[in-house]
């Protein structure tokens, strides 16, 4: 008997809850003689199927590597297969043709286990609707050990009732492709729950009419994350942590699943997080990044167990990062309806506390992304019940704490899961509830961020001037991020027109599209009136200073806060005073930094042989056009300092090396 699991990377850091249980499927497969091999791929996954019907990704592995997949394969007589992804017709049938007989699993999400109204029957490689089952009394029940050896057709009736992480993991692997091996695809200690946002709904005036059928509900209306936890109640957090470090610390070098970077899936590891570093320092894990996914609240009471071993940390070289958390919304209304329970006030202080960290540990704590200096936070600004007034709180409230002039903050709209309080809700009045979505730029949020749309319930917007202007703030921002050419966008003849006006606006004057969203809404509440493009054409046009006090906020240049620009800008003053030979004929004007629809920018301002051209340096990793790549940035000419001299471009060539260089140092 021989057990294959078939890890696929994904490209962007994120949670892929699919391959949760990979160590201890296979630690309970050595255990019981199936002889695991666990083997990765990467850049594999890409979206299948029309994202207004639902989109769900495949691995679909190029040429090379189904060669290389097909070759390692040989021979190795595979009877039990556990995939992390749907598969390629293509890589499907070398899998068949390598393991013919081979029962063959794709593991689902915890959340498609729970939702089994959301699987598709047509879809034969979800089969794991048979093996798993959501119910905590069942044999099969997912976090435990019984299904996975049902399913193996292994006797152990010890083991069986156990939890999986009870199990001794195992995480032995093999990088099979250059972008596995080059991938940082972390690797998730497991254990209990993602989320202790325990509050139900029955003190929450929103649900009185479905509160019967959501009276079990945990945690937030749209979320169903708040499942059944992981690991034995009562379990020893720091026990647990120190088993699965302990495993991975057994495996060699270059045969090990581990990059080096961990992302802790319990919230009470967290919540314990002076003990659980206590433990990995006392092992002496090498040098790593560690994830967490806690709430606003969780951050502001573990302050002091974070603040205490923040020191040690900076010590070992490890380094600690938030993922998004979620504000949801700043509109009391929408709060409240979403039961989420985070105020203003609470982020106000998590904002404060976070820049203290990064400032004082500024190589351990890093919750900022792309050179901002806020940290992640999830939005969601439209839902069915969302008024003007809600988005005018919310535009104020996010600029007034420096939230980006563009972004998905932007355009995020609520992902509606099937049964979950909101979905009842949204059933109970009338006018929500559709058979597709009006407008397709619903789920341009999901598209963007590479999430699956495949079982999100559509609906419309009660009010008809949110509609409109959500419609127009999808195209604006996409129009801002991806130009012209958006690939979601293609074929919509909404998009066509409105990205012309507003490319045609933020050419003669860069304007964000916070600036436009609050110059629409301005317009929208005055009561004004015509198609989707006349407003726009109205918004782009209206003087600044009546857009409201905070869009100044957005389109600012600032002096340079973060340590990319600051090191930037430290570059420029030593290359002034003293100019290498091939960098002879440029003079260094300045460095800034400003918001740009891709994320923050360092501006950079030289001027070559006389003539003057400003730089914008993004994220290598934003989309849009460019006109000179680093390993770090994008450098994107500004449009009134176009440059098509090559003795130009050779000299910003070596000027981008430079900076990169001095950036990565200071990083
Ligand atoms: S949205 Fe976040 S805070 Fe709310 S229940 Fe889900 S995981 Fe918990």
């Amino acid at each position: 008997m021989r057990l294959l699991i078939l890890e696929f990377f994904p490209t962007v850091l994120c949670r892929n809850e699919k391959a949760f249980f990979f160590p201890f499927l296979s630690g309970i497969g050595r255990s019981h003689g199936c002889d695991p091999v666990w083997l990765c791929l990467g850049e594999t996954l890409r979206p299948d199927g029309a994202e207004s019907s639902g989109r769900i990704f495949r691995a679909v592995p190029t040429a090379l590597d189904l060669k290389l997949l097909a070759a390692r394969l040989k021979g190795l007589k595979a009877t039990h297969i556990v995939s992390s992804e749907l598969l390629s017709p293509a890589a499907l049938r070398v899998l068949r043709s390598a393991a013919p007989q081979a029962k063959l699993l794709v593991m689902p999400t915890p959340q498609e286990v729970h939702s089994a109204s959301s699987m598709p029957r047509r879809c034969a490689m979800r089969s794991h609707a048979d093996a798993l089952s959501p119910e905590p009394e069942h044999r099969k029940f997912f976090p435990k050990c019984g299904w996975f050896l049902d399913w193996l057709g292994v006797r152990d009736e010890t083991l069986a009732g156990s939890y999986l992480v009870e199990a001794e993991p195992d995480y032995r692997a093999e990088m099979l492709n250059e972008a596995a091996r080059f991938s940082q695809a972390h690797i998730t200690i497991m254990g209990g729950s993602l989320c202790g946002n325990l509050r139900t709904l029955d003190r929450n005036p929103c649900f009185a009419k479905v509160l019967s059928k959501h009276a079990d509900h945990r945690g937030c209306a749209f979320c169903g994350s708040t499942m059944h936890p992981f690991s034995p109640p009562g379990q020893d957090v720091p026990g647990l942590v120190e088993r699965q470090f302990r495993a991975i610390l057994k495996s060699r070098k270059g045969q090990s699943r581990t990059k080096g970077v961990y992302e802790f899936f319990d919230i009470h590891a967290f919540r314990r997080f002076d003990e659980v570093f206590e433990v990995v320092l006392r092992l002496g894990v090498p040098s790593g990044v560690f994830l967490f996914n806690p709430r606003i609240d969780d951050v502001l009471t573990a302050a002091d167990r974070i603040e205490k071993v923040l020191p040690r940390l900076a010590k070992a070289g490890h380094e600690v990062r938030i993922l998004s958390m979620g504000i949801e919304n700043f509109s009391p209304a929408e709060n409240l309806r979403f039961n989420k329970d985070i105020s203003p006030a609470q982020v106000d202080r998590l904002i404060e506390l976070t820049r203290r960290w990064g400032k004082a540990y500024p190589k351990v704590f890093r919750p900022f992304k792309g050179g901002s200096s806020l940290p992640e936070f999830g939005v969601i600004l439209y839902t069915p019940w969302t008024t003007l007034k809600d988005l005018r709180i919310n535009l104020e409230a996010a600029s007034a704490r420096g939230f980006g002039g563009a972004g998905y903050w932007l355009y995020s709209t609520l992902l509606m899961y099937p049964d979950s309080p909101l979905h009842s809700l949204a059933l109970e009045e009338k006018g929500i509830a559709a058979k597709r979505f009006p407008d397709r730029g619903a789920v341009y949020g999901a598209f963007s961020n590479e999430e699956e749309s495949r079982s999100v319930v559509p609906w419309k917007f009660k009010d008809t001037k949110v509609a409109d202007f959500f419609a127009i703030m999808v195209r604006v921002s996409a129009a801002a991020m991806e130009g012209a050419g958006c690939p979601f966008f293609k074929g919509d003849r909404e998009f066509r027109g409105l990205e012309r006006i507003y490319t045609e606006a933020s050419e003669s004057c860069r304007v964000t599209p916070l600036a436009v969203a609050f110059r629409l809404l301005g317009l929208m509440e005055r009561g004004t009136r015509g198609s989707k493009e006349e407003l726009l054409r109205e918004a782009v046009r209206e003087p600044a200073q009546s857009a409201g006090p905070s869009e100044e906020h957005a389109g600012r240049r600032f002096a340079p806060s973060s340590p990319t620009a600051r090191a930037g800008e430290k570059l420029f003053r030593k290359l002034a005073s003293r100019t290498p030979r091939d960098l002879r004929s440029l003079k260094f004007c300045g460095v800034q930094e400003t918001p740009t629809p891709v994320g923050r920018a360092i501006c950079v301002s030289v001027s070559v042989a006389g003539r003057r051209l400003d730089l914008d340096l993004v994220d290598a990793s934003a989309p849009g056009p460019y006109f000179l790549r680093s390993r770090r940035f994008k450098a994107v000419l500004s449009r009134t300092t176009p440059s098509s001299d090559p003795s130009e471009r050779k000299a910003l060539e070596a000027l981008l090396l430079l900076i990169d260089k001095s950036c990565a140092a200071a990083a």
